[in-house]
């Protein structure tokens, strides 16, 4: 279709919905059953996570199109609290956006001015940081009848009064205090009961979804995804078809996975909520369930009754999961004409690498095919809706073997759009292998410790091996035909990690970069019709509202989280900081950013000599990369989100014991792991990161040579 056709069709469908100031609003988030469940017919709020209850990230405004979008400008912006990575989707209702940072701080705006009306700090202790796997980030809030409920990172669901932003009630989520349980998705609201989840696998914990009733906080059900302590009474007809699936004495106690930390969707005429589960824990299969198995309901999709938490209908994507390759990504409600039907359909792309068309009635698989490339399975086999295993590829647990896609995934959290009107899904894709090695002797040995069953993750040291991993590493936003299940076309970017898309009315996609920019494309051929800067790495998905007649679109921008700290050698070629923005654009806008340097590295002029052996330094990799790496980047390459420890001064030499140990930076964020870590293991990590500063003065000595 050319550029004409579209927007003709697109002015004939025009909706622009009519806006409501922040002033004329007599309740703020007065939202309730009959406003969300019609959510699509209101395009100037965007009253849930994904939108409306489909979650297809699709607005029908189109003030904003495919001919004006060039002048597109900033409008106006609010810098955030915390520069920890930014990963919320705003919720707009009625003038008034909520939206959060990193350690779950709630902010509610003016979105006509951008004013900042109040904000709520729950207070997560900086040392939290420690026990979560994958940085304090947090996808949003979500908003019913007067509140706003938001998930703090140390698992606490809160309400809080959407005029005055002051605390209702609280809640504790977590089941065992002395697993590290995080939240970091955004909650869900049906009929009056928030529903939450929480995270954790990588540390051993076990999965489950709870609702809790708006008013009062009581807990209103909770949904296991996979078994608990087998001398118990199953909690459901549901688990103890689950254990049936699980093998040996240790899956619950290395806790099992299954963590349900971000999507879910809810089809109101069916009655379904439809929860993604994540992967299995520990990721070694044979460490944690003799090595067979299925087990339920790891990597799942499972549909369950949102009033009792009853389980109704399951699609196993990954069966025996070993890769990380978890069912969280976005999950898409539409109705597609397929073979000459129409079916009621949920779509997913998940990390496995295959796109799956599900019936969402009854939870029959239509077709899946990969979006990336992905060498563990062959195909989906479509009598019995599982993956030929490629097990000389895949099975990693005999012998290390590089993986594709690798626990990154083909697409992460970043959500995925659907637009109805070209048919089009926009994926966030990316591609991501990485080599796992085998632990099969691991066991879980406490709270706050990655704990994965392969061997400490790293990344290689030699420059040039290191190169030829980044070469292999590419983003991709990809448009792709779930009917046909086929790329209609495609965007490449030289990093990974970008941004989630929305897809609106006025024949556009949007999309925020690894590298630092905000981009609009064409939908149908995916054309850049627009692009800005935004000082620092974009990963959430934007949203689109309107005030007064007047379109808007909002970014929330923020460079972290596991990726940008852990993946430092692979991310680094982004040269963003991590400042932490609300930019909200319209058309004329005229602000424009503060011009900020990018990210530089820097040799410190006086590293101690390298006195340890080849031995010492080999420990303290491991140790470094176990219980140091996932925020200080493994290998000690820095994402440039928390101090880059290739870098540190005679001072943070000569006080390394007392930082470490003793916890002299806690109150920026640096816990104590005098718990964790004796002296001389402390000494030792010290030794590795000395010799990693030597290694980094040869590499800029050789690259400005
Ligand atoms: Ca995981």
């Amino acid at each position: 279709m050319s550029r004409l056709s579209v927007a003709a069709t697109l002015l004939m469908a025009g909706a622009l919905g009519c806006g409501v100031s922040a002033q004329a609003a007599a309740q703020p988030a007065a939202v309730d059953t009959k406003r969300l469940q019609a959510a699509a017919q209101e395009p100037a709020n965007w009253m849930t996570h994904g939108g409306t209850y489909q979650e297809q990230r699709f607005s029908r405004l189109d003030q904003i199109d495919q001919y004006n979008v060039g002048e597109l400008g900033l409008d106006w912006t609010h810098r955030l609290d915390i520069d920890r990575g930014v990963e919320a989707t705003p919720i707009v209702v009625d003038g008034v956006m909520y939206t959060t940072s990193a350690f779950s701080i709630v902010y509610a705006f003016d979105a006509k001015t951008g004013e900042l009306l109040w904000k709520y700090d729950p207070k997560v202790a900086k040392v939290a940081a420690r026990d979560g796997c994958c940085g304090p980030v947090n996808r949003g809030v979500a908003v019913w009848q007067g509140k706003v409920f938001v998930g703090a990172f140390d698992g606490r669901l809160i309400a809080l009064d959407a005029q005055s932003g002051d605390e209702v009630w609280s809640v504790n989520t977590l089941i065992d205090q002395e697993r590290s349980q995080t939240i970091t998705g955004a909650p869900r609201v049906i009929d009056g009961r928030v529903i939450i989840g929480n995270g954790g696998a990588e540390m051993g914990v076990r999965g489950y979804i709870t609702a809790y009733d708006a008013d009062s906080g009581d807990q209103a059900w909770r949904f296991f995804t996979v078994p608990g302590d087998p001398s118990k009474p199953a909690e459901s007809k549901a688990m103890e078809m689950a254990r049936k699936t699980w093998f040996g004495d240790k899956y619950w106690k290395q806790g099992g996975g299954g963590t349900v930390w971000d999507s879910m969707a809810y089809d109101p005429e069916l009655d379904l909520l439809y929860i993604g589960v994540g992967n299995a824990s520990l990721w070694n299969r044979q460490a944690r369930s003799e090595g067979k198995g299925d087990n339920l309901f790891v990597a799942s999709i499972v549909a369950i009754r949102p009033k009792t938490g009853e389980y109704v209908w399951h699609y196993q994507q990954t069966p025996g999961d070993q890769w990380d390759f978890t069912s969280t990504q976005t999950i898409t409600l539409a109705d597609l004409k397929i073979d000459g039907k129409m079916r009621q359909v949920l779509m997913q792309a998940p990390k496995n690498g295959f796109y799956y068309v599900i019936d969402r009635t009854d939870g029959e698989l239509i077709s899946a095919e990969k979006y990336v490339p992905a060498t563990w399975a062959k195909r989906i086999d479509m009598k019995t809706g599982r993956p030929v295993v490629d097990l000389e590829k895949a099975d990693w647990t005999k012998g290390a073997k590089l993986m594709m896609p690798g626990p990154l995934g083909g697409h992460n959290w970043m959500p995925m759009s659907y637009n109805p009107q070209t048919g089009l899904a926009y994926i966030p894709a990316q591609v991501a292998p990485a080599l796992l090695e085998p632990d099969n002797e691991a066991v879980w040995t406490g709270k706050g410790t990655l704990q994965l069953g392969t061997l400490p993750v790293a990344l290689p040291e030699d420059p040039t091996a290191l190169k030829q991993v980044v070469d292999m590493y590419e983003g991709r936003l990809i448009a792709w035909d779930p009917i046909a299940q086929k790329e209609v076309w495609r965007q490449t970017y030289p990093t990974i990690w970008n941004g989630g898309t929305l897809s609106t009315a006025g024949g556009l996609v949007f999309q925020g970069t690894a590298n630092g920019e905000v981009r609009a494309y064409a939908a149908d051929d995916g054309e850049l019709l627009w692009k800005a800067p935004a000082n620092t790495g974009v990963m959430a998905g934007p949203v689109t509202y309107a005030v007064d007649g007047e379109q808007y679109v909002t970014f929330m921008a923020g460079w972290g989280g596991i990726f940008p700290t852990g993946f430092g050698g692979l991310a680094g070629n982004t040269q963003v900081e991590p400042r932490a923005r609300v930019l909200t654009y319209k058309l004329g806008g005229k602000q424009t950013l503060p011009d900020e340097p990018k990210r530089k590295i820097e040799i410190a002029s006086d590293i101690p000599e390298l006195t340890a052996d080849d031995k010492t330094v080999g420990e303290g990799r491991d140790l470094f990369n176990t219980h140091c790496g996932a925020c200080h980047g493994f290998s000690a390459y820095s994402g440039g989100v928390v101090p880059n420890l290739r870098n540190m001064g005679a001072e943070t030499h000569d006080d390394f014991l007392r930082i470490v140990a003793g916890g002299a930076l806690a109150g920026k964020g640096m816990p104590a792991f005098a718990d964790r870590l004796s002296q001389d293991q402390i000494e030792t990590i010290h030794q590795y990161l000395i010799k990693r500063q030597h290694d980094l003065a040869a590499e800029m000595k050789a690259e400005g040579s």
